[in-house]
């Protein structure tokens, strides 16, 4: 059992101001995994004042110094991935297979790509417009706000661009999935990141999240998690118009055309939709497909579920392991009741666990799922996957806009000419072509209630600046 007694602050291991704490519990077993204290106001403030403290002379760190940090904490992640990857499975229920290549990897590459995305801005030079000199600064301080899916990923992809950028942070990471922050905060201290660069303070969303939301001296909120909590950050920050990135839910739509190859494109289908146990934003969890081919669709589906085997974290034959939480469970199976219950087809898996302890879901695929029903337009994060029948190409991009979300996508097509082009009809922030693995180095964001702004890469850094122009020292 893993006992964290302290926020990271100012550079040192502090005490909260008072004695709560969040426990950490496996959603396998309901194991106790870890403890962590939970903040208060105070505590932000305290982080606060350390990221403040810290902004000016980081800002004026030379920014290749400030690259060869990254670089060390890369490398420290790297060292350290294994550890990483287990602690993230046992909190939030990822296979530790799956989490040793994703989740702690991924954050090898966030802050790989940040670094070098400020070193192709350093290469680029400053721009000159006329008389005018372009030049960017650090936004300030940055709040990070996280969530539990893809703990470690969601803070990298946040901290690295920030601290590459010049800004210091205080991070609040989801207190469902908050230790592998803990082990962040031992790389920052080992790479020799300046005290106050990077402040961590856990606890809850309504009291240190919205602590730091609301803070005046927080100039930058960078936030990923549900839609509600992202209108509600929205909100909080709007009387000091706070700069806000905001990567919100998705309910993202997989076409395939009537020329895709169903062998291959089927099963890769659901392994865009049951990756992470479906509890990723992206999910593709809406699959479109041509009304005449849904039978052959829908025996496939059903073969390539079977596959998906349920079990314990380090099982290494488990694909899908718990969902994060009992309570996340019950959400999901209670949307599988509700696809029963509004009429769609249950292909495979269904409402029962398949593990009578634990918060196991099965890998679930419905048919015949239509537009007006709730697991067509709401947000599962859970293994279920709608399969939509549509009969011409422009009813498929319908049904793929009829949602109010837009993070991503996906097209099958045996013509990625045919499949690009369709792509281009969809109003979303990214959409995978016949399958194509994430690119972290691509922007990733949303349109509509998936959020405002961009993270990854040179996109993602561009965030934590702000532009100024200085008039009379171009040309
Ligand atoms: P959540 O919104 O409940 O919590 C996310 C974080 O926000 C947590 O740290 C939480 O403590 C904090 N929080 C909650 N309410 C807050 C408030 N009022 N003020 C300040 N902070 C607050 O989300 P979750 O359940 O942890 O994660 C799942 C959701 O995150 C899903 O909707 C998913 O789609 C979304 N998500 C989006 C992306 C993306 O990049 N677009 C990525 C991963 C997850």
């Amino acid at each position: 059992m893993i006992e964290r007694k302290a926020f990271y602050i100012g550079g040192e291991w502090v005490l909260p101001s008072a004695g709560d704490i969040t426990e950490v519990r496996d959603p396998a077993t309901g194991e106790l995994v870890g403890v962590t204290p939970r903040g208060s106001a105070d505590d932000v403030d305290s982080a606060v004042a350390a990221a403040r403290g810290a902004f000016e002379s980081w800002a004026a760190t030379p920014p290749r110094d400030r690259i060869a940090v990254l670089d060390r904490v890369r490398d420290g992640l790297r060292e350290r991935n294994d550890e990483l990857a287990d602690l993230i499975s046992s909190e939030m229920g990822a296979p530790q297979a799956f989490s040793r290549v994703a989740h702690a990897r991924m954050a090898v590459s966030n802050f790989d790509f940040a670094a070098r995305a400020m070193e192709e801005i350093l290469d680029e030079g400053e721009e000159t417009i006329g008389s005018t000199l372009v030049v960017r600064e650090p936004v300030g301080v940055v709040g990070a706000i996280t969530p539990w899916n893809f703990p470690l990923h969601q803070i990298s992809a946040k901290v690295a661009p920030a601290i590459a950028a010049g800004c210091t942070v205080v991070l609040k990471p989801s207190e469902v999935a908050p230790l592998s922050a803990y082990v962040l905060a031992e790389i920052f201290a080992e790479a020799g990141l300046p005290a106050g660069v990077f402040n961590l303070v856990g606890g809850a969303g309504r009291v240190v999240g919205e602590r730091i939301v609301t803070h005046p001296d927080v100039d930058m909120i960078s936030f990923t998690g549900s839609t509600e909590a992202g209108v509600r950050i929205a909100e909080l920050a709007a009387p000091s118009l706070k700069k806000l990135t905001l990567e919100l839910g998705g309910k993202s739509a997989n076409v395939l055309l009537d020329d895709a190859d169903l062998a291959v494109a089927v099963p890769a289908a659901l392994k865009q939709c049951f990756a992470n146990t479906g509890q990723a934003c992206a999910a593709l969890s809406r699959l479109l497909v041509p009304r005449t081919l849904l039978a052959e669709v829908e025996r496939v589906a059903a073969e390539a579920a079977l596959t998906w085997t349920v079990g314990y974290q380090s099982d290494p034959s488990t694909k899908l392991g718990p969902v994060a939480s009992l309570d996340q469970q019950k959400s999901i199976l209670g949307y599988i009741d509700s696809g029963i219950s509004e009429g769609a087809r249950l292909v495979t898996g269904g409402s029962t666990p398949p593990i009578d302890t634990g918060a196991f879901v099965s890998a679930t695929v419905f048919s015949d799922v239509t537009g007006d029903m709730t697991i067509a337009r709401e947000e599962i994060f859970g293994p279920v996957l709608s399969i939509m029948p549509y009969d011409t190409e422009d009813e498929a991009v319908r049904i793929a806009n009829a949602v109010p979300y837009g993070l991503s996508g996906g097209v099958w097509s045996g013509d990625r000419d045919r499949a690009v082009a369709f792509a281009r009809h969809l109003r979303t922030g990214q959409v995978v072509i016949n399958g194509q693995p994430l690119n972290l180095r691509a922007p990733f964001g949303g349109y509509g209630r998936s959020g405002v702004g961009r993270e990854y890469g040179r996109y993602g850094l561009d965030e934590y600046f702000e532009i100024k122009s200085l008039q009379g020292a171009g040309e």
